[in-house]
């Protein structure tokens, strides 16, 4: 980089930016389905090619079905742990569409950890959680948007589907993880017990091995098979759902419910614009999640909550600030808490200010992005800049390098100074100047007297392994004193936009007046999900996304 050029100008590297048409042919790909018919399938004769000329109210009494099951579930990331509890709750049959060639979506890639509440290894191993302490915890994280009922009913049965899933899938559970309850000290906070992963010498493919017990269930698996649109009664009921099926509308009858899990909305740019409140950059959700499930849910008269929030996941960024709703899909530069946490480095943002403890987990850290800056009227940390020094360069690793030493990605900034490194960023010299000034003098002794960084055991368990090898006297806390300096531009991004259909403690689909629409449940990104957008802890998305489905379809299958 050129002196006195900032990093806006610089390009990504190593990443994928998101073709915005392709990613709106694929909402456009919807509307399609209802010109060919499909939305109105119902009074719709069925045709070889699946042009159906008109467009009728829907009835399934006039539907030509194609093809029926007792549970159609759509979407194969935390639905497949729905289409595993309808199997084995004595489902006659049970279909799996999946838009995607591949198996999984976002779920597949992800850490494999689940919220469970009263974990029965972690009761074992001494941990003293309760039922009106993990209730407590998850209503006063979720705040008044969270769904109380829901959260009852998750905390009821989250032990129940750990152990009914290890018990079928040949499971050890473990309660280990490095990711703990991420809001200390909130009433019935636990810094251990609630996480549950594999416990395995090696990393089991746990996607995989939910692939092959669904096909040893009998679970008809349909990949590259999008579903199109919901069918209706003439009640409202839901009834079946249109897929594309080799190009072609095939219209599954389901006997009991459709099971939505189609993800959240993340490469949706449209409705990434409409409703985040936030700008967010980043996201690793899957690609085919645009928001289908969403659409397809309203368009049957439900209801959408929490659509303003996401699964906050804090990212290091090489594009323009210019915000566009396009967000650019990226695992390698997303900061779980790792860089950012870590002993010498701070973030800041344009006047060179810190705005929050940096080592507060990813959820937590990514709220911090939302104040407003009444005299400069834009966010007052959008965007932000991670800094750190030489020191933390030659013992740790950044994003995009293997091991210390090898090349930095190109939007990494180097300057002998901080205030050359503040030109280069855009930053204000002097603030930067000033805060590395007032933070080193804490960290100096292990003290950050304004954002109290290190001083709480799970945001440091999070950032302090890295600097383990070190002599300070806070893991987490280290003056940025050697130089050079380095910098790069830091944003808000997600692993999973979180709002959706608004569903009940039962996963049912609601209406705006709170009525159940029969035989439609939502789990995972696509619904509102029952903690009000908020992340309480490691594996609350996917425990959310398999603890309601499998309160859901037990449910609707009468075997709750
Ligand atoms: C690297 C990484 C690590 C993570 N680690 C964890 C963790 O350890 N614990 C945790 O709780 N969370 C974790 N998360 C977050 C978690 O992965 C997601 O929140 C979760 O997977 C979302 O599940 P989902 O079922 O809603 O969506 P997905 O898993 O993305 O599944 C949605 C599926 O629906 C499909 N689909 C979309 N539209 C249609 C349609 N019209 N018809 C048919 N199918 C459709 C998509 O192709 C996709 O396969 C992590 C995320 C990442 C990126």
């Amino acid at each position: 980089m050129m002196k006195g050029e900032t990093m806006y100008s610089t390009q990504k590297q190593g990443r994928v930016a998101i073709d915005r048409r392709s990613l709106l042919g694929a909402s456009a790909a919807l509307a399609v389905g209802g010109m060919l018919g499909l939305a109105g399938c119902s009074s719709s004769p069925k045709t070889d090619e699946g042009s159906v000329p008109d467009e009728g109210s829907a009835s399934s009494g006039e539907v030509a079905w194609d093809e029926e099951a007792d549970v159609v579930v759509v979407g194969s990331g935390t639905g497949a742990f729905s289409a595993l509890a309808a199997a084995d709750a004595g489902a006659g049959s049970v279909v799996v569409l999946e838009k995607s060639e591949a198996w999984g979506g976002t779920s597949a890639v992800s850490g494999c950890t689940l919220y469970i509440p009263m974990l029965t290894v972690g009761m074992e191993e001494g941990s003293d959680d309760s039922v009106q302490a993990a209730t407590a915890y998850l209503n006063k994280v979720a705040g008044n948007r969270g769904n109380k009922a829901g959260i009852d009913n998750y905390v009821k049965y989250a032990n129940e589907f750990a152990t009914w899933l290890g018990d079928l899938m040949g499971w050890q559970w473990t309660a280990q993880g490095m990711f703990r309850d991420y809001y200390e000290p909130y009433e019935g906070y636990r810094f251990f017990g609630r996480n549950a992963s594999i416990d395995s010498e090696e990393k089991v493919p746990m996607w995989s091995e939910l692939q092959n017990k669904c096909k040893e269930l009998g679970v008809d698996i349909r990949l590259s098979a999008p579903a199109k649109e919901l069918v209706t009664d003439a009640s409202g009921a839901v009834v079946g759902v249109v897929a594309e099926i080799g190009g072609k509308p095939v219209r599954i009858k389901a006997n009991t419910c459709v099971v939505m899990a189609t993800g959240g909305y993340d490469h949706n740019p449209q409705m990434i614009l409409e409703n985040q409140a936030v700008p967010v950059y980043v996201s690793n959700a899957a690609m085919t999640n645009t928001g289908d499930g969403q659409i397809m849910g309203a368009k049957v008269g439900a209801a959408w909550g929490n659509m303003d929030t996401n699964w906050g996941l804090p990212c290091f960024y090489g594009g323009s600030p210019e915000y566009t709703g396009e967000l650019v899909y990226d695992f390698l530069t997303n900061d779980w808490g790792y860089y950012r946490g870590s002993a010498g480095a701070i973030v800041v943002n344009r006047q060179g200010r810190r705005f929050g403890d940096e080592s507060s987990a990813y959820g937590v850290f990514n709220r911090a992005f939302g104040q407003y800056d009444t005299d400069i009227l834009d966010y007052t940390n959008i965007p932000a800049f991670f800094i750190c020094d030489d020191e933390y360069v030659s013992t740790m690793t950044l994003p995009g390098q293997a091991a210390v030493g090898d090349p930095l990605p190109d939007y990494f900034v180097q300057a002998d100074t901080l205030q050359e490194l503040a030109g280069k960023l855009g930053i204000d010299p002097e603030g930067l100047v000033d805060e590395v000034a007032s933070f080193n003098e804490g960290a100096a002794v292990g003290e950050d007297p304004t954002f109290h960084r290190g001083e709480k055991e799970c945001n440091v368990v999070i950032s302090a392994w890295r600097t383990a090898g070190r002599d300070l006297p806070n893991p987490v806390l280290a003056p940025l004193a050697t130089p050079p300096f380095y910098g790069a531009v830091y944003v808000p991004g997600t692993c999973g936009t979180n709002g959706g259909l608004v569903t009940d403690e039962n996963a049912r689909v609601l209406t705006a007046a709170h009525e159940p629409i029969p035989g439609l449940l939502a789990v995972g990104n696509c619904s509102a999900g029952i903690f009000g957008g908020q992340y309480p802890g490691a594996g609350a998305t996917l425990g959310a996304g398999g603890i309601m489905g499998y309160i859901g379809v037990r449910n609707a299958l009468g075997t709750l």
